[in-house]
Formats: structure tokens, sequence, C-alpha cells
């Protein structure tokens, strides 16, 4: 099994096609598939709709991945914990789905190997957790296949003695420990570039591609959906767009925007679980992360009752804990995470750790999103509950033709689930003939044959002042489409870092220029993850916004307004920081 090549002709035409706004395209046409919202969903489905040869358009409300998808916990999981349940067939799709990822875009994505500290000889032992493993390696014999550079291939389970538990990881408790059994997940380098590479390759593909363009309603006649009343929200213009089938792919907000418009619910699609992580500032191991079993806090609102498990995960030389979920039927606008909530889960978290003791003050960044805690069948007919997608065909469960709500409720899923609402696509539209498998086609910026080869290519005067290693992160964030920064003269020439900070303003001026972005959290929070776990302090915010500020001609007001946003993100001493940026209409406007 090949990933599929493309040559080099192919991929210069490719990157040439630039995400520049134009507004008028989605006024011009019918599109056969209309998609509605930018998370990992919708652009995992825009890239599919493109592979079947339909004419697609996809607009974000936000920003390309700004909502639940840029609050994950950074993980592609490989489904061991299914094991538990015996759910082999969720346990196959989800290793099935992290294996695709792995292929597809191994740029974005690399194994991470996960200790669970091992205590006595029962159910937390060596051996029961050392068999467990060993069953689910046996399962997922073919995880590895098509997979080529070794640095990605998900190794097999592992053990580790008790004293290099301790060495590595002071804060695990000794008691009874007698070492750690190792298994392996993948994690993400950076959700939301991971959400754009599949955006980018399916423009490249010829989609139609905006965001800040929000689906205002659903244009209805008789019992048929036309396509969306949409704003574009950078003008405040109202147009509509018309399409054969539209993929309400709006996470958290599907179900609202299908309200509002129909007056009616998506059925059991209404229970939402508030996840939340955080990032703390403290080094720990890069190799590995822990498991530590918590313990159960809020009780009556917690999902999964009873000690589950704390992960601590190395990220951009910090920690990443989490996580916690709770009930929630709030709106997926109005997310926080209390003071009282953020102090339990630390308290719950110092409850676990031994030697070591994380303060309130360590806290960089709080990641919170809303999460479906409900399911349905694959088909979208037979909705039950449970905690798969919710995939619902507004024909069978509305009698509303053209219409197809795709709730997603993993990351890991996005590709797998978008394959499915493509099917459903495939039926109505009637499409005959063969189906490109997404799962061995690689996304732009994924063909790389030699990882190394390609980080010395960067100029090593990008090499130290910062806390990150620049030129590996432009590989893990560009892969091949690093060559644009070397090639392309204007992009080369500012090769250069932004003064002490882990950026260049190649990456600004490419963020600006091709990629759509528009505001400072665009760039900083979303097309690089400079942000993206925790404050790089306010003058390299401000040298960034006065570098966007040549770019797009703001406003000294206009760019005091895009850090002071950027700001409200993050915690301070007594408030967890927002969830997501202000509305853009607050910035366009200064
Ligand atoms: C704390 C946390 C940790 C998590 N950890 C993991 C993990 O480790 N691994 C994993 O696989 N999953 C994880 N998840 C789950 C995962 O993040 C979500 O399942 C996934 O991101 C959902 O993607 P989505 O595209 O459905 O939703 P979203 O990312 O929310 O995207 C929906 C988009 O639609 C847009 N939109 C809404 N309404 C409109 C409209 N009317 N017009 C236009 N656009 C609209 C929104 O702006 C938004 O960008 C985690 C979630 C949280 C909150």
């Amino acid at each position: 099994m090949n990933c599929a090549t493309i040559d080099a002709t192919e991929t210069a035409s490719r990157w040439g096609r630039q995400l520049t706004r134009n507004i008028s395209s989605l006024k011009d046409q019918q599109f056969d598939v209309l998609i509605v919202g930018g998370g990992s969903f919708g652009a995992c489905a825009a890239w599919e709709a493109v592979l079947r040869g339909y004419s697609v358009a996809l607009i974000e409300a936000n920003d390309f991945g700004s909502g639940t998808s840029a609050n994950s916990f950074k993980f592609l999981h490989g489904g061991i914990r299914y094991l538990q349940h015996l759910d082999l067939r969720r346990l196959w799709s989800s290793c099935k789905e992290r294996s695709a990822m792995l292929r597809i875009a191994p740029h974005l994505v690399k194994p991470l190997q996960i200790a669970m500290p091992t205590y006595g000889h029962g159910l937390r032992g060596k051996e029961f957790l050392g068999a467990g493993f060993l069953a689910y390696d046996l399962l997922t014999v073919g995880k590895n296949r098509g997979i080529y550079a070794s640095r990605k291939r998900i190794p097999p389970a592992q053990f580790m003695g008790r004293n290099e538990v301790l060495d590595r990881f002071g804060f695990v408790n000794p008691t009874q420990l007698t070492g750690a059994a190792v298994f392996s997940d993948a994690q993400m380098y950076h959700p939301p570039r991971l959400v754009f590479s599949f955006v980018q390759s399916a423009i490249s593909k010829g989609a139609c591609v905006h965001n800040y363009v929000q689906a205002k309603s659903f244009i209805r006649k008789s019992n048929r959906i036309m396509g969306v009343l949409a704003q574009d929200r950078l003008t405040g213009e109202s147009f509509e767009i018309r399409s054969k089938i539209v993929l309400n792919a709006g996470g958290p907000w599907s179900e609202r925007l299908f309200r509002d418009s129909e007056g009616r619910d998506i059925p059991d699609a209404g229970v939402y679980s508030r996840d939340t992580c955080f990032v703390i500032d403290a080094a720990t191991d890069e190799q590995y992360a822990v498991a530590l079993q918590g313990s159960s806090i809020d009780t009556g609102a917690v999902i999964d009752r009873g000690a589950r498990h704390l992960f601590v995960v190395p990220w951009r030389g910090k920690r990443l804990i989490g996580v916690w979920h709770i009930l929630y039927d709030k709106s997926p606008d109005d997310i926080q995470v209390s003071e009282d909530e953020l102090c339990r889960f630390l308290d719950e978290i110092n409850g676990v750790m031994r030697g070591e003791k994380i303060e309130r003050d360590q806290i960089r960044m709080v990641n919170a999103g809303l999460v479906p805690f409900g399911a349905s069948d694959d088909t979208g007919q037979e909705l039950d509950f449970g905690k798969k997608s919710h995939l619902v065909d507004s024909a069978r469960v509305h009698g509303l033709e053209g219409l197809i709500t795709l709730i997603g409720v993993r990351h890991t899923m996005a590709r797998g689930d978008s394959v499915k609402a493509m099917k459903i696509v495939d039926k109505k539209l009637r499409r005959s003939g063969s189906t490109p498998d997404s799962s061995k086609l690689l996304l732009l910026g994924g063909d790389v044959d030699d990882f190394r080869a390609l980080k010395n290519r960067i100029p090593s005067t990008l090499e130290g002042q910062g806390s990150v290693d620049l030129r590996s992160e432009l590989v893990a964030l560009y892969g091949s489409g690093v060559d644009k920064f070397l090639k392309d003269l204007e992009l080369r020439d500012l090769l250069r870092r932004v003064e002490s900070a882990d950026i260049t303003e190649a990456q600004i001026k490419l963020a600006v220029r091709d990629e759509q972005a528009v505001t400072l959290g665009d760039v900083v929070f979303r097309r690089t993850p400079l942000a993206a776990a925790g404050n790089p302090g306010e003058p390299v915010l401000s040298s960034c916004a006065r570098i966007m500020s040549d770019l797009l001609g703001w406003t000294q007001l206009r760019a005091e307004k895009e850090v002071q946003s950027v700001i409200a993100r993050f915690p301070t001493a007594a408030h967890s920081g927002r969830v997501s940026e202000p509305e853009i209409e607050s910035l366009v406007d200064a």
C-alpha cells in the first residue's frame, strides 16, 4: 500500500493556488456541496468532496480550526482504550484513522509514547496492562502499513523499570510502583495547522473556501434545502450561496443553525460535554507522556465516572494536562472555565502528583470546547446515545432533502466520518465511478522524503535565540511547503526571526498573503503556534502586529486592539482567560 506520490510539477501547481479572498466566487455558481464550518470535520469533508470531483464551497464563520478543533488535547487516538470496553469496531476505526493521519500528514503528526505507571500485580499491575497492550498490538498488526519514515511508525508496547520511571517522571507516586507499561498514540504538532492543511489541499483541487463568512440560515424551497443565506463578516454584506447539498459541519453550533433556521431539533444530539485541558509552564520528559490515575470530582457532573486517567503530555517545551469532562448546557459562544473549576482541576492533578505542586500561576493557557455526548448509526438513519459523531441525513429524519449534519466527536475521526457523510452525498447526487482513498493520499506539504535533509536546507541563521528550534518547526508546520519559503523571493528575504520570537517574518507574510489570515489571532494561534501554548509576551505580539499593519494597512488603534484581543485569551491571576478571541466585527471597525 503506497501513499500516492505527487510529482513535482503537480505539487508546484497545487501550491500555486493561493487562498485569496474572492467572495464573488461564492455567489456566481451553484455548488454540488456547500460545507458550513471549517473545523476538523468541515475541512476533511471539503477534501473528501473535491476528491470525488464535486464542485465544493466551504464557509467558516470565524477562522479555520478556531472552534473546538483549536482547543483539543492534540492526540490522534489509536483506540487502545476501547479494548477496555471490548469495542473492537471502534478500536479498529480509531487505529485506522490514526494511521491515515501519520501517512498523509507525516510532517504534522508524530507518534508519542505514553507511560502508564504500574502498581502491584492486580488490575494496575504490569502483567495485566502488559497483556492488554500486547493484545492491542496483535489486533492492530497492520497499523504501520504505508508509513515509511521510521520516526512516524507506531512502536510496539514496551515496559519501563521502576527506577527509570522515577528518574524520568519525578512526580509519579513511588508507593508500590513496579515500573510502567508504555503504549503509543499520535500527537498533532498543531491541530489548527492540520485542519488548515486539509483546507489548503481542498483549495489546491478547486474548492472555493472562505473564512469569516457565516451561514445565517438555510434557503428552503418546499421540502428541499437549496443553499444558505450567508454574511461576509468582514464587510457585513449578505448574499446567497446555492448548493445541491449542504453539509452542516458547524460542530457544537450545528444544532443552533438548524433550529434557528428550521424551528426543529436534531434528535438526541443535544447533550454536550465541556472538555477542558490546560498548559503549564514546567519542563517535562520530551519523549513520553504519562497517564496518572485521577480521582473523581464534580460528583454527578463528570461523565467519565470513577478514577479516570489524567495525562501529562509534553508540548512545546511545556506540559499539557487534561482532560476534564463536564456536562454543559450553555451555548458554545458562552464557554467558560470558572476559577473554581480550574482550582478543582489543579487540586485533582496535584492530589495524584508526588513531590511537586502545580501552582495556579503556572497555567499559561486553558483550552475548552463542547463535544457531543450522543451517537447515531453510520447512515444517519437511527440515532442512539453513545460516544460517536452525529451524522444526520435530514431527508430521513426531518423529511428535508439536501441537508446533512455532521457533528464530530473526536478530531481523530474527522476523515473517516467525512467519508461516511460523502457516501450519503454520493447516493443523493447519484455519483458513480471510483473514489480516491484519502487515507492514502498525501495532503499538501506531506510529500517529504527526508525530514533531516529538508531541515538542512533552511538557513542555520534561524537556530538559537528563541526557545523553539525554528528550523524543525518550519518543517513540521509546512512540510514540503518549506520550499515556498526558499524559492519565493519575497518570502526568502523575510526568513528571519521576529526579534526574540519563535516565528519568522516570512510566516506572517505567507499567512496574510496566501492563507487568508485576517487577524493577529489567526497568525499567532492558528497559522502558527506562536501563542498556542501561552503568551509569548506583549513586545513579541506588538512586533507581529506591526508587521501585519504594514501588510494590511491597519491603524494604530486596530493594531493595539489586535494585541489586546490576543492577550485576553491568556489566563490572569484571577481568570482562566477567554476560550476564543472577540468577535471579528469589534476589530474590523477599528
Ligand atoms: C479540551 C478538548 C480536548 C480534546 N482532545 C481531543 C483529542 O486529544 N483528540 C481528538 O481526537 N479529539 C479531541 N477533542 C475533540 C475534538 O477537538 C473535536 O471533536 C473536533 O475538534 C470537532 O471538530 P468540528 O469540526 O466538528 O468542530 P469545530 O472545530 O468546533 O468546528 C466547527 C466550526 O464551524 C464554524 N461554524 C459554526 N457555525 C457556523 C455557521 N453558521 N457558519 C459558518 N461556520 C460556522 C465554527 O466557527 C467552527 O470553526 C477534544 C476537545 C476538547 C474541547
